[in-house]
């Protein structure tokens, strides 16, 4: 692992300033022109923040000085402070530990990946929604902190900045000889619940889809949910082709209820429902995440009534299997015998699913595990070693 410092330039300042990278294109215009500035200073702006990716508003050459004072006093593009950042072995996984505004901490992680028979080479970063999470899945880092707050539009945004930047400056070169130079997608399985932060993440994805913005298309997003049926439903309605991912993680409600207690609130036939209605309205594929969690939902009996459940949907959905990223909590990953028999039992039963793959073990990459890990070692005044599950 390596430990990057940070550069005083990502310093967020302090106090009630505009966050500009909060504002989708007409509410950028609209701040403009209250302030006094030609209608067509929107564009150049945005130009400045989404294409040249520029740090600050001092480099913004082609804006008069004025309104470069007037920025910098009022407005920020700056995102949280980085806390620390760590770059997994390979390089191909990096990982922020964010502080915001109000020094709550949260998790940003970078992904890079070579092209495969699934597609071209792409920089996915895997965002968070809020500062700890509400639902309390027994297996998630984040869900044992407890929620604190939903994170602002900007705050989401910034985190894809964050990368974007640094792509710029230092872009990947892939295996097969392509440079990667720009975010290419987007998923929203960092910490937090984005459905309970509703409003906020579906602005942050049109600011982020926005073509005077980072211009990513909706097709290239994945939001995940632990299942919240008015949010499917809701999101059904919108005018977007993003991809909906959802925390199934068991195959039955008895069982998924002692590890997701959301399964009181909304049973899985419910969020079945929903998932049929979104598919419906938006011609998307859903897809299923089953955390793989050795002793518990691993068994093949497990697998043959997790393909019975979404036999009806089966045109419709894929499954990714995961197995579990220990947490503090006390599950272990299956054996890969294990594994590779639950995916076949799967694949018998109709299910089209894949295995995916581990990323940044050595950088505790699973959602909240680095800000655990941090939160650990200050109490000993030291960086301490990623928890590990208990016997
Ligand atoms: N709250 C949303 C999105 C954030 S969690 C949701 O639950 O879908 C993103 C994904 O990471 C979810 O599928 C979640 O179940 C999974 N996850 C959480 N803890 C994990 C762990 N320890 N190992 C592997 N996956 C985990
Ligand atoms: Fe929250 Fe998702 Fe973690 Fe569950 S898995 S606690 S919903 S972040």
């Amino acid at each position: 692992m390596i430990e990057t410092p940070v550069p005083a330039s990502d310093i967020a300042p302090a106090g009630p300033r505009a966050d500009l990278l909060g504002m989708p294109f007409d509410e950028l215009a609209t701040w403009l022109t209250e302030r006094g500035q030609p209608a067509f200073r929107a564009r150049q702006l945005a130009g400045w923040i989404y294409s040249s990716l520029a740090p600050d508003f001092a480099s913004m050459r082609t804006l008069p000085q004025g309104l470069r004072d007037e920025l910098a006093r009022a407005a920020s593009i700056a995102g949280p402070r980085v806390r620390t950042e760590l770059a997994a072995r390979d390089g191909r996984t990096r990982k922020l530990l964010l502080e915001l505004a109000d020094g709550r901490l949260i998790e940003t992680v970078l992904m890079l990946y070579p092209a495969s028979a699934e597609g071209r080479a792409r920089a996915t970063v895997c965002v968070s929604t809020q500062a700890g999470c509400a639902y309390g899945c027994t297996f998630c880092a984040t869900g044992q902190m407890g929620f604190e707050r939903h994170l602002t539009a900007g705050e989401i945004v910034a985190q894809v900045v964050h990368f974007a930047r640094e792509l710029r400056r230092a872009p990947w070169q892939a295996p097969d000889g392509k440079r990667i130079d720009r975010v290419t997608n987007l998923v929203f399985m960092g910490m937090g619940e984005p459905l309970h932060n509703y409003d906020n993440t579906l602005k942050a994805v049109r600011i982020l889809n926005m073509p005077a913005g980072l211009n990513i298309g909706a097709r290239h997003m994945t939001i995940s949910t632990v299942g919240l049926v008015p949010g499917i439903l809701r999101l059904a309605e919108e005018p977007l082709q993003v991809n909906l991912a959802i925390s199934l993680h068991a195959p039955n409600n008895a069982m998924r209820l002692r590890t997701m207690p959301v399964t009181r609130k909304y049973p899985i036939e419910a969020v079945l429902d929903a998932c049929q209605e979104y598919a419906a309205r938006t011609n998307r594929q859903v897809t299923f995440e089953y955390v793989l969690l050795a002793g518990v939902n691993d068994a093949p009996e497990h697998a043959r009534e997790l393909a019975a459940l979404l036999a009806p949907l089966h045109q419709l959905c894929h499954v990714n299997l995961i197995p579990v990223n220990a947490t503090a909590a006390a599950y272990r990953p299956p054996s890969g015998d294990a594994i590779r028999a639950f995916r076949d039992t799967l694949r018998t039963g109709g299910i089209s699913n894949s295995v995916r793959a581990e990323r940044g073990d050595d950088i505790a990459a699973a959602c909240g595990q680095l800000r655990t890990r941090e939160a650990h070692g200050s109490e000993t005044g030291a960086a301490a070693p990623a928890p590990n599950p208990a016997p």
